[in-house]
C-alpha cells in the first residue's frame, strides 16, 4: 500500500506552535522507509499522524489515495500496525498473548480465537525468532527479545502498513542488525510498506530505501540514503561536521560525525584518516 502525506500540520494544543508544520511524503508500497532528524524535530508525532492516531490539524495521510481519517478504527487497525518506542509493558502476559492481542481487529466481542488466529500468532512469532519464548511473561524478557515481541503482535494484525518508531534502540549491534534485517525482508519480501524512525544514521542510511530528514517539524531533506545523508545536511540539521564515505560494495553511505560543532577543532584530516583506517581494516575483516 502506498502511503502519502500532504502538507501535514499538526499542533499538540490550541495555544503551542505547531508541532508538524506541513510535512509531505510519498513512501511507495513494500519499501523500507528512513525518517530520521534530532531530538524533538518531530518524527514521533509524524509516526502517530501518519497511523491515524492523531488527527492532523491540516492536510491529510492517504492509503493507496483514501484518508485514513476516513477508515473505521477496525480497518485502521487490519490496515496499519504500529510499535511505539518504549512502550511500557507493565502486564504479565505471555509472549503468545501478547502476539494474540494483534489479532483483536479481527475478533467479534466474546468471540475467542480460531485455528486460524492461533495460526497466524505462531507464524508471527516464527518470523521474529520469537516462537520459543511463547509461555514466557514478556515482563521477564530482554529488551531485544521484547522488541520482536512487539513487531510480533504488530505482525499478527496482517498490516499492509507496519510503522516502527526507534525499533533498535537500547539493541546491541547484532540486535540493530537483526530487527533491521527483519524490516527489510517485511518490506520486500512481504510487501508491508514499513515505516521507520531511527536514530542511528548508519543504520537507516544501511538498510532503508528512502530516508526523510526531518528538522523542526518540517522535511529538510528527502530522498535515497546517499542524497539525504550528506556533509551539508547533517551540519544544517544536526549541527555536527561529519565525513560521508561510501561502502563500495553496498553503494551505501556510512556517515563518521567528527564534531559537534560547525567551528573546526584541528586534526580532522587525522581524525578522518584513523577513522578511515578502522573501517578499512573492518571491510578486511568482512564485516
Ligand atoms: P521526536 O520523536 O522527533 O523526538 P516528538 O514528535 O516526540 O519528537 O516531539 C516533537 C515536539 O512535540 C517536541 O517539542 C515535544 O516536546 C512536543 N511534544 C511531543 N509530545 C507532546 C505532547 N503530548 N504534548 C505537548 N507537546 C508534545
Ligand atoms: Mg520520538
Amino acid at each position: 500500500m502506498r502511503v502519502e502525506a500532504f502538507d501535514v500540520r499538526y499542533s499538540y494544543g490550541p495555544n503551542l506552535p505547531d508541532t508538524l508544520k506541513g510535512i509531505s511524503l510519498d513512501v511507495p508500497e513494500g519499501s523500507l522507509y528512513g525518517i530520521i532528524g534530532p531530538n524533538g524535530s518531530g518524527k514521533s508525532t509524524l509516526l502517530r499522524v501518519i497511523g491515524g492516531i492523531a488527527r492532523p490539524s491540516s492536510g491529510m495521510v492517504l492509503y493507496d489515495g483514501r484518508s485514513i481519517s476516513e477508515f473505521s478504527p477496525r480497518q485502521a487497525a487490519r490496515t496499519v500496525a504500529a510499535v511505539a518506542s518504549g512502550e511500557p509493558v507493565i502486564f504479565p502476559f505471555t509472549v503468545e498473548e501478547i502476539v494474540m492481542m494483534g489479532r483483536s481487529p479481527y475478533l467479534r466481542p466474546l468471540q475467542s480465537e480460531s485455528l486460524e488466529d492461533i495460526a497466524l500468532v505462531a507464524q508471527a512469532m516464527e518470523r521474529t525468532g520469537v516462537a520459543h519464548l511463547a509461555s514466557r511473561r514478556i515482563m521477564e524478557l530482554s529488551t531485544g527479545e521484547r522488541q520482536r515481541v512487539l513487531i510480533a503482535r504488530a505482525l499478527a494484525q496482517q498490516p499492509k502498513v507496519l510503522l516502527l518508531d526507534e525499533p533498535t534502540a537500547h539493541l546491541d549491534v547484532n540486535y540493530q542488525v537483526e530487527i533491521m534485517e527483519l524490516a527489510t525482508s517485511l518490506a520486500h519480501d512481504s510487501g508491508i510498506t514499513t515505516i521507520a524512525v531511527l536514530h542511528d544514521l548508519n543504520l537507516a542510511g544501511r538498510y532503508c530505501d528512502m530516508l526523510a530528514m526531518i528538522k523542526d517539524g518540517q522535511v529538510a531533506a528527502e530522498g535515497s540514503p546517499g542524497e539525504v545523508l550528506t556533509e551539508e545536511n547533517l551540519l544544517e540539521v544536526y549541527g555536527v561536521r561529519a565525513v560521508v564515505a561510501r561502502r563500495p560494495e553496498l553503494d551505501r553511505p556510512a556517515v563518521f560525525v567528527l564534531s559537534g560543532s560547525s567551528t573546526p577543532s584541528g586534526a580532522e584530516t587525522d581524525d578522518w584518516g584513523g577513522i578511515a583506517d578502522e573501517h578499512r581494516k573492518h571491510d578486511a575483516a568482512g564485516g
